[in-house]
């Protein structure tokens, strides 16, 4: 329940927005008006959606159905940096192409790790010919950590607390906004956990194209396979495929997830080889377009964990 002060406050933010254009105030001032910030890819750009709602105006640099860990910056993302105040980013590795663009950019915007808090797992050791020698997915932590909703929950507060420090005049709001989408969060987890229980314990298993599942894996207790390692930077190699076809084979693995970041090639691929059937598509790394099916975090985890529950629910043993 929002409190009365947060309602007062929302309702002068209604009346100044109404109040703006019959006013002569334009458009564009007023967008002007909300606190400008930016979020490195589009789950975090949401959670910054929510807790912000009307008195933050976002940029997502990398965008729906994009790969946040490979990304070319365009003049247009050092232009939202550099007017930016707050400057969203998850951290543990997954935006190596930003430290770059921050600088070019010259902002002065103060930088907001949001997985600050969190316990990162380690990736596994994953062997590795990608292309450039690059193989350094050796030992580091893995940056997926919003698959897990308890997670999402360190993010949302982090980003709350954030904003409150750049714009104290909105705290309130923010302080509102912030604990109505932890109670729909909460709400989320319990259906994931619920869809899970559905699961016979001996078919929770499934494999991805990268290693984007260890948050969800380890919060929810299905198990996750993958050929790459925990970035997309490296692909994977012909020895890394034939290990997952072997264990899909001899550990009776029911079915394989496309994802919306990565080429479906090698998934089919696998899912010819091994006989496993393909599950439907999973939004890893990123929502997709408002229009579609995981526009917001939350319809991403719910349409993931349906998509889960139908293709290992049932079937043969
Ligand atoms: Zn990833």
């Amino acid at each position: 329940m929002p409190d009365r002060r947060a309602l007062v406050v929302g309702l002068v933010l209604g009346l100044a927005a109404i109040a703006g254009p019959a006013g002569g105030v334009s458009a564009q001032e007023n967008a002007q008006a909300k606190l400008p910030v930016v979020a490195s890819f589009s789950i975090l750009a949401d959670f910054v959606r929510q807790v912000g709602g009307d008195r933050v105006g976002v940029t997502s640099l990398v965008g729906p159905d994009g790969d946040a860990h490979v990304y070319s910056p365009t003049p247009a993302d050092a232009k939202a940096l550099s007017a930016a105040k707050l400057v969203f980013i998850n951290g543990l590795h997954l935006e190596g192409w930003l430290p770059r663009l921050v600088k070019s950019s010259g902002t002065k915007a103060a930088l907001v790790t949001a997985t600050k808090g969190i316990e990162p797992i380690e990736a596994a050791e994953q062997e590795h010919a990608g292309k450039g020698g690059h193989g350094h997915a050796h030992g580091h932590d893995d940056p997926h950590a919003w698959q897990s909703i308890a997670n999402a929950k360190v993010y949302v507060a982090n980003i709350r607390d954030a904003l409150a420090a750049a714009d104290p005049a909105g705290k309130a709001v923010y302080d509102a906004n912030a604990a109505a989408y932890l109670a729909r969060l909460d709400a989320t987890e319990a259906e994931v956990k619920a869809a899970v229980a559905r699961i016979p314990a001996q078919r929770r298993k499934a494999i991805t194209t990268h290693d984007a599942f260890g948050y969800f894996v380890k919060a929810y207790g299905i198990e996750f396979l993958a050929p790459q390692g925990v970035s997309t930077e490296a692909e994977a190699s012909a020895r890394d495929v034939a290990r997952i076809i072997r264990q899909i084979k001899a550990q009776k693995v029911p079915a394989v997830f496309l994802e919306n970041i990565t080429n479906p090639r090698l998934i089919e691929q696998i899912a010819r080889e091994s006989g496993a059937r393909i599950g439907g598509e999973l939004y890893s790394d990123a929502l997709s377009a408002a229009s579609g099916p995981a526009g917001t975090y939350i319809d991403m985890m719910k349409h993931n964990i349906s998509e889960i529950e139908k293709a290992l629910a049932a079937g043969p043993a």
